[in-house]
């Protein structure tokens, strides 16, 4: 396996534009025409005129250099959300596996060249959305059961390869929702699979953590809270503080999931995993919305509370959770209670800029108040905020001794307007797409918008055969396995040229 990433260029650089996020006192500054200089991957000056002697000095003009952002629930997959943007309910759409295929044998839709594929596919998209800080997370619906050792070995050597920071762990569980016959939902068991995989994921951290010269670190990902049993939860907490990685969970996440844990433990997803001893400061819990005390919840509790002084973080993902109609209720009220909060992709597009916007959209709606937040209020979680819930002090902010993660956001695109404040504009206006340059513990991993040995066409292409390959298999593995034409329904009604006879 080679995860040797690139060398880094040689002696001091210098990069200025005509603003800059620096980082002093624990906040985010603005720099006007700023200089930041790093060398051997690290941040070594951020302020005006830099006095030593440097080997090469970039001025980017009319730009935002600033901290990459940290994305705690990164998509790695090519993402299935499109299958069921217009296509529910989702038992009924392939999202939940029916009896049938359980008893048949569920198997791995995806070959291991496709899995490694779309992962380098996936973490080549991230850098183009200034994403420097990456924990991978994909689907399992089309998987035999968890994700493989093998398959993040693979991925070790694409992070590396492409010079991305990645936390990498693959998913595992011991339950999985099934609908029955007469369309009820079940959990289908199969604790020694799951604790098997989780041994499995165990000597994968082992082997992998601090790969790549630092760059590939590990975590602990257990994949949702609703096909977890106690025993996994217990060994993964247990194994995530022998092993000190963050540990990830989904949870809070659907009413349908609050509900489970409810009726199957008499406890809420947050009493049950404090009662296992799950929460600390390692945890990292996508998505927090459905809690005691949101517009879905009747029973009273404590669930923030609980998360809060647990000092666990809840990864926030506003754009995947707006689709599915719900929110954080509110973010200003998670804010303001002192909640550690990071961000997450989790959908397609991987776009931080986009979540920062549907989130800042939500809050003022749901809090019914255009003062609930402000743009600094999304641009913190996505930087520091999650650097904060890796326990990381040198990611996510620019000051000497960080590493050297930087993004160059390009104010001249067209389309991002008038500036009176760079952030605001973003904010307002930006696309993840707007990224020119990224630099990645001191690499140049992306320059002028080209990822060194990424054909992005190409890759686009070869992601569109591959997703078709798995949407033939989808009537499989759908309730009652209806024609692929019934799953998918179509915006419009469809014309096509008839076949000449
Ligand atoms: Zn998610």
């Amino acid at each position: 396996m080679n995860l040797r990433p690139a060398k880094r260029p040689e002696g001091r650089i210098l990069l200025t534009a005509r603003w800059l996020v620096g980082h002093r006192g624990g906040r985010h500054v603005l720099i006007e025409n700023g200089e930041i200089v790093f060398e051997d991957g690290a941040v070594v000056f951020v302020g005006h005129r830099f006095s030593g002697e440097i080997a090469r000095r970039i001025d980017y003009g009319n730009a935002l250099i600033g901290p990459g952002f940290v994305d705690l629930d990164a998509l790695s997959d090519l993402d299935t959300t499109i299958l069921a943007y217009d296509n529910q309910p989702a038992w009924k759409k392939g999202r939940v596996w029916p009896r049938s295929y359980l008893d048949a044998g569920p198997y791995e839709m995806y070959s291991r060249e496709e899995l490694a594929f779309q992962k380098k596919h996936a973490f080549a998209t991230l850098i183009r959305n200034g994403i420097t800080t990456a924990l991978p997370i994909a689907s399992l619906f089309y998987r035999a059961w968890g994700e493989t050792p093998q398959e993040f070995d693979d991925a070790a050597e694409a992070s590396a390869a492409l010079g991305l920071r990645t936390y990498l762990g693959p998913a595992y569980r011991t339950g999985n929702q099934v609908v029955e016959v007469d369309g009820r939902i079940t959990t289908h068991y199969d604790e020694p699979r799951g604790l098997a995989e989780l041994d499995a994921a165990i000597a994968f951290c082992e082997r992998h953590e601090g790969a790549a010269g630092g760059l590939i670190r590990t975590m602990l990902a257990p994949d949702r809270i609703e096909t977890s049993t106690a025993q996994l939860l217990r060994r993964t907490a247990e194994a995530g503080r022998a092993l000190d990685v963050p540990v990830r969970l989904h949870c809070c996440q659907s009413k349908i999931e609050y509900d489970l844990v409810l009726a199957q433990h008499g406890m809420s997803p947050p009493e049950w995993l404090e009662s296992l001893g799950f929460l600390n400061e390692r945890a990292l819990l996508p998505h927090g919305t459905v809690v005691s005390g949101s517009r879905l919840v009747t029973r009273p509790g404590r669930d923030l509370e609980i998360i809060r002084d647990s000092g666990a973080a809840i990864v926030h993902c506003p754009l995947v959770s707006g689709r599915h109609g719900n929110a954080i209720d509110h973010f200003g009220r998670y804010r303001d209670m002192g909640l550690k909060i990071g961000m997450g992709t989790d959908t397609s597009p991987p776009d931080m800029i986009m979540n920062m916007q549907v989130g800042m959209i939500l809050a003022r709606t749901l809090a019914g108040n255009v003062a609930a937040c402000r743009s600094e209020d999304y641009y913190d979680p996505a930087t520091v905020g999650g650097a904060d819930a890796l326990g990381r002090s040198d990611l996510g902010r620019l000051q000497p001794g960080a590493r050297a993660d930087i993004t160059v956001f390009d104010l001249d695109r067209p389309h991002l307007g008038q500036v009176i404040d760079p952030i605001q504009t973003m904010l307002l206006a930006g696309h993840g797409r707007d990224f020119a340059d990224v630099i990645i513990d001191g690499r140049f991993v992306m320059e002028d918008r080209m990822i060194p040995g990424v054909d992005e066409a190409a890759d686009k292409a070869r992601a569109q055969s591959q997703f078709e390959g798995v949407m033939a298999r989808y009537p499989e593995r759908t309730h009652g396995h209806p024609a692929a034409s019934e799953i998918f329904s179509s915006s419009y009604p469809v014309e096509r040229a008839e076949a000449r006879a």
